[in-house]
């Protein structure tokens, strides 16, 4: 980019950490350096346990100072939490009503069930009430990654069961999700609308922003913040993430430096 970015945006899955994995300690370092100089997003599909688990547990030691420029978006921005007073909060969730969710489990696990691939043999639950998102996982939430590579190595399944389902349901979005999953929230619910969402509450214009993802690839779920027009960065995992926040991050100390 031609002028430094105001706020740097991220995935979190194989862009920060491993995919379900806690922060490394060295990415954990240049996240607090970067939180020194400029606004920093963490957006996913993930929910805000998952922001603990892997992000924010590990940041445990930062001041309040850093930790109010990190603004944290779960389920694709349909929740935002900040850092004040020594604790995270929900700014706002914007949630499926009950209504809503009534009909999203019944219609995924009828399709699933019609069409043979509801699994008797799980790592957990099948479906999740993510407020914002009803989560269907063939396998479970926990299901290790060789099993979940196993099920549908083509993604023929998921993609027929996401149509299966999207018919019942006129009303809300169907998506494929991660190997094995069909999420359904609103209609329009994609990372796109989680950064025009955080251009409205920050006031930093899309222009003034960067975006890094791994899946930035026409189908993949980072796709729409760029075809949003973004600014983006294309990394295949968190060490590639890092080695850019290593030339990153100097020329934003630099610049902050000036008078
Ligand atoms: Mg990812």
């Amino acid at each position: 980019m031609t002028t430094l970015p105001r706020l740097v945006a991220f995935d979190l899955d194989d862009t920060l950490a491993a995919s379900k994995s806690p922060l490394d300690p060295r990415m954990a370092e240049l996240m607090v350096s970067l939180l020194g100089v400029v606004d920093v997003c963490v957006i996913s599909g993930g929910q805000i346990s998952q922001f603990h688990m892997q992000l924010i547990d590990n940041l445990d030691t930062v001041s309040e100072d850093i930790l109010s420029r990190l603004h944290l978006m779960p389920t694709c921005g349909t929740q935002y939490y900040r850092h004040a007073e020594g604790s995270w909060t929900q700014i706002y969730a914007e949630y499926l009503t009950d209504d809503e969710k009534t009909d999203a489990l019944a219609a995924v696990e009828a399709s699933a069930r019609s069409l043979g691939y509801w699994e008797s043999d799980t790592w957990g639950p099948i479906l999740e009430d993510r407020g914002s998102q009803i989560t269907f996982s063939a396998l479970g939430q926990a299901a290790p990654v060789a099993a979940k590579a196993a099920w549908d190595p083509t993604g023929e399944k998921k993609n027929t069961l996401r149509e299966a389902v999207q018919v019942l349901l006129p009303e809300l979005e169907v998506r494929s999700g991660g190997s094995t999953s069909v999420d359904i929230t609103r209609r329009g619910i994609d990372k796109a609308y989680g950064m025009l969402k955080l251009a409205a509450l920050t006031g930093v214009p899309l222009d003034d922003m960067l975006f890094v993802g791994d899946r930035l690839d026409e189908n993949g779920n980072d796709y729409p913040v760029k075809a949003l027009g973004v600014e983006c960065v294309a990394v295949e995992g968190w060490e590639d993430t890092a080695a850019f926040l290593e030339t990153l991050i100097p020329q934003l100390t630099d610049a902050a430096a000036r008078p």
